[in-house]
């Protein structure tokens, strides 16, 4: 049901002031970014046209709650079909962008635990090079899981450090200032 009172009009501009969410008013509904969506066909529940389509609504409360949005795999198949060159893909990347914002300045709460293990993994690579595996898991299984259900990993944990597959320490690599200048020149 379409609340009208809680529309709102300037959310497609705010998206499409975002890069990538730049072309999202050209979308006429055609579909053809969810029949080809590999997402799609393995969770009915996800589906980018329909995100497209509340967005231009203005169901903005709606769409950045809506945790279906981290499950785009930005494969890019729905980029390549659209007859309007929407840009699908880097749209998904607006909105969540705009989702993460609010999330952190406390005015919406992310129900995927996605972002979250992005921004481990981004902060792993930012202050390593790398990424480094076992305190990225970790901390990320104590978020969501709890002591109690981070620990039931242990024993996989130990099996993968046992086959060199997991690593202590963060691993030393050749290049890491470089690293984190790319980052330093992104951030803006
Ligand atoms: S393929 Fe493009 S125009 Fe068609 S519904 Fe998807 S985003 Fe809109
Ligand atoms: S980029 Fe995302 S929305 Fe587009 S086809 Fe791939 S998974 Fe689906």
């Amino acid at each position: 049901m379409i609340k009208t009172g809680e529309l709102d009009p300037n959310f497609k501009y705010e998206i499409a002031k975002e890069p990538g969410g730049e072309n999202i008013k050209r979308c006429f509904n055609c579909t053809g970014c969810t029949v080809g969506c590999p997402i799609t066909e393995i969770d009915s529940g996800y589906n980018p046209r329909k995100i497209i389509r509340k967005a231009l609504l203005g169901m903005r409360n709606e769409v950045l709650a809506d945790e279906s949005l981290w499950l785009c795999a930005s494969c890019y198949i729905c980029y390549e079909r659209c007859p309007q060159d929407v840009k699908i893909t880097e749209v998904m990347g607006a909105i969540r962008t705009i989702a993460q914002r609010e999330a952190k300045s406390g005015k919406i709460k992310l129900g995927n635990p996605k972002p979250l293990f992005d921004n481990l993994f981004i902060d792993s690579v930012k202050k390593n090079g790398r990424w480094h595996e076992a305190k990225v898991s970790g901390t990320f299984m104590l978020k969501t899981k709890g002591l109690k259900g981070a620990l039931g990993y242990a024993p996989m944990g130990m099996e993968l450090f046992k086959k060199g597959k997991l690593s202590i320490l963060p691993h030393k690599i050749k290049g890491k200032e470089e690293i984190k200048r790319i980052f330093e020149e992104v951030e803006i």
